[in-house]
């Protein structure tokens, strides 16, 4: 069970001045809106706000962002609305929560093309990355208490999970949420690969353990006598999910996984890096080609590390990793400039999709300066387009106040021509209204209506819908004066 002072006493370890008397409000406001309320596990539902609030803890989040971790729930499963909460918590914490409850309507549908789409506008919806961040520790709580789900409904939400969250994760240089979230999901997913990947790593990693904790010893003696101070040298034990795509990838033999347990060494500072990795080498003998120095030449991802490989003790292959802390917490935690990277690589991009990832770049360039406090960093360049639903749940990206119109243009010619009226989240409106990201819209037609408006054209905010209008305007009166 956690307890809200436990999570207090985290914060006020690293950050004694921080303001926790709105935490506490929090907590109280969401453990009274839940009162009753269990989970499937059986326990208070108010563990999951706690349990979420302390992975944002955790990730050394500031303190409207934990408040709204605690909060997260109650529009969507309380009778107290995102009102009650403006009222007592003010506007940001309010918008992070209302950030949360939106990207709570999105449902995975299991259509591949989607999946790209429903990142985009995971994005635009949250215009505040601090939404995005919430949102991953309220998923991996809901993957730590996925067992008590039905069958079905645990293998969606792995499945979301793979093909979503963990692709955002990583593009936002969160390496180790992406893990923690990959892995949870993993078993769910692909209960036999899981399976198989268990049973062919196990004996191997139970024998490399014993010769890793050997290794590490030796190097920190070495290290101590050499007067290099460190802040850590640890054992890393490779994800189980990216093992497994690794297998893939090496005809499935474990053997050929070197990796398997790397030694990270964290240094606290640079020059400290250079010195490991000199002691390293006089102790063992370096592979050629595999002395990587990501810190003179980071990639271009921003990344930094030494990595070297070397024979160690009875010519067993071992990798180490040498960082500071600073690159460290930027590997594991930073909203790094990382994502977009194996995408402008391996895809040709669109001119414009080159700029938006520059700017995306650019913004995450800012968070990483400052990865303690995300405050304030809005994804700008989402503003000028909106992401909409069909009945369905097909997205439709158009620019910012679009229409229905323009919306019926993008599904179909004949449904633009064709149509009357449109619903939107359940509400007739009119066809010239402005649509807003996640609108769920239904377009309204009849069938005998032969041509667009005219007057249409005064308010569509698309050239596909303006260009479609005008065609059919110009073939039916073309086909009338040959009537005449
Ligand atoms: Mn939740």
């Amino acid at each position: 069970m956690i307890t809200i002072q436990e999570i207090i006493d985290i914060i006020k370890e690293d950050r004694p001045n921080a303001d926790v008397a709105i935490i506490k409000q929090a907590y109280e406001f969401a453990a009274m809106a839940h009162a009753g309320q269990k989970r499937l596990s059986g326990d208070d539902y108010i563990q999951h706000p706690l349990a979420t609030a302390k992975k944002l803890v955790q990730l050394k989040m500031d303190v409207p962002t934990i408040a709204a971790g605690l909060l997260h729930d109650v529009p969507e499963e309380t009778d107290y609305t995102l009102e009650d909460i403006k009222k007592q918590f003010g506007k940001e914490i309010t918008k992070l929560v209302e950030g949360i409850t939106k990207i709570g309507t999105l449902k995975y549908r299991g259509v591949e093309r989607y999946a790209e789409n429903l990142r985009k506008m995971f994005l635009a919806m949250s215009d505040d990355i601090r939404t995005i961040i919430i949102k991953f520790a309220d998923r991996l709580h809901n993957l730590e208490t996925l067992e008590y789900n039905r069958p079905d409904k645990r293998r969606r939400i792995a499945l979301e999970t793979l093909e979503i969250y963990a692709p955002l994760a990583n593009r936002l240089g969160m390496g180790e949420i992406k893990g923690q979230l990959e892995d949870l999901s993993f078993v769910y997913a692909y209960p036999k690969e899981y399976e198989w990947v268990q049973t062919s790593s196990k004996n191997r990693l139970k024998v490399e353990k014993k010769y890793i904790e050997k290794i590490k010893k030796t190097l920190q003696k070495e290290m101590l006598e050499n007067e290099i101070p460190f802040v850590s040298i640890h054992g890393r034990i490779k994800h189980i999910y990216s093992l497994y795509k690794k297998l893939l990838d090496k005809d499935k033999d474990i053997n050929k996984i070197y990796d398997l347990i790397a030694i990270r060494v964290i240094t606290q500072n640079v020059a400290d890096c250079y010195k490991v990795l000199g002691l390293i080498h006089r102790q063992w003998v370096p592979l050629k080609g595999r002395i990587k120095d990501y810190i003179a030449q980071p990639k271009p991802n921003g990344y930094q590390s030494i990595h070297t490989t070397v024979f160690a003790e009875r010519g067993k292959i071992v990798e180490f990793q040498i960082r500071d802390q600073e690159m460290h917490e930027l590997a594991e935690f930073g909203v790094a400039a990382h994502w977009h990277y194996a995408e402008i690589k391996t895809k040709k991009l669109s001119k414009e999709k080159t700029i938006w990832l520059n700017q995306l770049m650019d913004i995450q360039k800012k968070v990483a300066d400052n990865i303690e406090y995300l405050s304030n960093i809005k994804l700008d360049v989402f503003q000028s387009r909106i992401f909409v639903f069909t009945p369905k749940g097909d997205v439709i990206d158009l620019p910012e106040n679009a229409t229905p119109v323009d919306f019926a243009y993008h599904i179909h010619t004949d449904i633009g021509d064709k149509c009357i009226g449109a619903i939107v989240n359940e509400n007739m409106v009119s066809l010239s209204s402005e649509l807003k990201s996640g609108d769920v819209v239904e377009i309204l037609i009849n069938k005998s209506r032969k041509n667009p408006n005219q007057d249409w054209l005064n308010f569509v905010k698309t050239n596909l819908a303006r260009e479609k209008i005008k065609y059919s305007l110009k073939k039916s009166s073309d086909y009338k004066s040959r009537k005449l």
